[in-house]
């Protein structure tokens, strides 16, 4: 049924569906790798041109449309990420494996971010100053970057580019968007919301193609700004390209995130979230519980209740309402999951939990608890799979620094019910999310989301009030009435 409606998938370039192209490439199913879900065109560097232009053309008829009409559309767009959430969630979880309710959630949350971003543009974000001069108006102006490249990865295949899309557009942006290679056809889906909530042509630009195709993108000098999310390699790279022309950048990269949990603190309350934030999504999130402090005398009934929760976990194809966790994205990168695990059992990890797997596709990884020690590689290099990793500290002081001492500062929890507890981790972990007895996962749209040291650029953050900052250039205006003042 979704074969016949999804493939071949598209191009969406100055409002017209592309199904052909010089190549083609096949769509695989993680949880059936020998069932493709569908066929696809792979573009090229003439592509990513065709993609810009196009933008270009659309971007100042789009401006001049007016906040209303530009709101109205996203907000007809919300309705349909709604109405279609389930074909959304099917074609998701069919591409990039996490069950149909994780893909769901993805679909309804691109709703309230649409809605979300609508409504900021009708809010006063413009601001007034006092003149010296009689008569005069001095106030700032929000003028949209122009064109505006987005590039995202698999892992949240609907929901990062929306909240990507929808606050550039909102601002009166065009978009070129290079999705990511292993989610095309779930792309074209979301980009079908857009254009069929009815934007016009161009305002909104799909390209399918490998990261080549990317980086033609964003050395293509009519991008104004780029907005990334992927990993730390690709992301500096892009970086130091639209940087060399003095172009916008904004990055989302990775994320090595710790949990430390207090004497304290109600297991019963943590172990969930703990599991959770660490397995969620196979592990593949950039917020994942990936490191576990446990401090003094927790460890054992840590490690204890940890290791019954992460071995209970039922894995499995996402199609099946009973799986809690998916397949990894592709064999390579399952591949790659695999690899770190078998250095860090070299290195002296000790395996302590480990769910079964179905043997029916090479991309299912069992969930894993290892214990061990900070020496360990994967206790400080990011693993992009359900991988988590527990050591033992007997002081707060170790605690805390441990937290700290990482390349990364994307998200972190901490699991206590001593308020002084809480007012030091506020106020001396350094990452861009902080957590009180809640998972490193998970986050509210209307909040900006974004990490320090590499985990993110240092552009205005993504989400909330803040991403129209980022899409959005303040122009300071003066306006004089031009005749001297009538009244004396
Ligand atoms: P990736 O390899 O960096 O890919 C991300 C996107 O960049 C994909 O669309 C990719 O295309 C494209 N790309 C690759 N090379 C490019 C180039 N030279 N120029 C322009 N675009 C290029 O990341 P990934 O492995 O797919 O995703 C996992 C990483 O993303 C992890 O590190 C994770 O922590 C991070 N992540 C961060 C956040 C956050 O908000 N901080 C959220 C989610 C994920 P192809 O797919 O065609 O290669
Ligand atoms: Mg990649």
């Amino acid at each position: 049924m979704q074969l016949v409606e999804i493939s071949p998938g598209a191009h969406l370039i100055g409002g017209e569906w592309i199904s052909a192209g010089k190549a083609m490439g096949t769509s695989i199913n993680p949880a059936r790798p020998t069932e493709p879900v569908g066929e696809h065109p792979v573009g090229d560097a003439s592509t990513a041109a065709d993609g810009v232009s196009a933008a270009c053309d659309a971007q100042k008829p789009w401006r001049a449309l007016g906040y209303k009409r530009r709101a109205e559309i996203l907000e007809q767009a919300a309705v349909l990420f709604e109405e279609r959430a389930d074909e959304l969630a099917m074609i998701g979880t069919l591409e990039e494996g996490k069950t149909l309710a994780e893909m769901r959630g993805e679909a309804m949350l691109s709703a309230e971010t649409c809605r979300y971003q609508a409504a900021i543009i009708k809010m006063p974000t413009e601001r007034v100053y006092p003149s010296a001069k009689p008569g005069e108006t001095i106030r700032t102006l929000r003028a949209p970057l122009g064109v505006v490249g987005v590039v995202t990865p698999w892992n949240f295949p609907i929901l990062i580019p929306v909240w990507k899309i929808a606050p550039a557009l909102a601002a009166g942006n065009s978009v070129v968007w290079k999705t990511a290679s292993n989610t095309p056809l779930v792309s074209v889906a979301v980009a079908r919301v857009f254009h069929d909530a009815g934007l016009p042509p161009g305002v909104l630009n799909l390209i399918l193609g490998p990261g080549s195709m990317g980086g033609a993108m964003v050395a293509d000098p009519r991008v104004d700004g780029v907005t990334f999310t992927g990993s730390v390699p690709v992301g500096f790279g892009i970086r130091d390209t639209v940087s060399a022309r003095n172009g916008r950048v904004q990055l989302e990269l990775g994320g090595h995130n710790p949990a430390i949990v207090f004497d304290d603190a109600d297991l019963d309350v943590a172990v969930p979230l703990i599991v959770a934030g660490a397995m969620g999504s196979t592990g593949q999130k950039c917020t994942a519980t990936r490191r576990i402090i446990a401090v003094g005398s927790v460890y054992n009934e840590l490690v204890d209740r940890l290791s019954h929760a992460v071995s209970a976990l039922s894995v499995g194809d996402g199609l099946d309402p009973d799986v809690a966790i998916g397949p990894i994205v592709a064999p390579r990168a399952r591949a790659e999951v695999a690899e770190a695990l078998a250095k860090a059992v070299a290195q002296g990890a000790e395996v302590v939990a480990a769910a079964s797997i179905p043997d029916t596709s090479e991309c299912f990884f069992a969930p894993t608890l290892l214990t061990g020690s900070p020496q360990l590689d994967i206790w400080t290099e990011e693993v992009f799979g359900p991988i988590s990793t527990v050591v033992r500290v007997d002081t707060d002081d170790e605690a805390f620094a441990m937290a700290n001492n990482t390349d990364f500062g994307l998200s972190a929890s901490v699991f206590t019910t001593d308020l002084w507890r809480v007012d030091r981790a506020v106020n001396t972990l350094e990452a861009g999310i902080i957590k009180i007895n809640a998972s490193t996962t998970g986050s509210e749209l209307q909040v900006p989301f974004g990490g320090e040291k590499q985990s993110s650029g240092h552009a205005p953050r993504e989400r909330g009030d803040t991403a129209h900052d980022f899409h959005t250039r303040t122009r300071s205006v003066y306006i004089n009435p031009g005749t001297p003042n009538p009244y004396g």
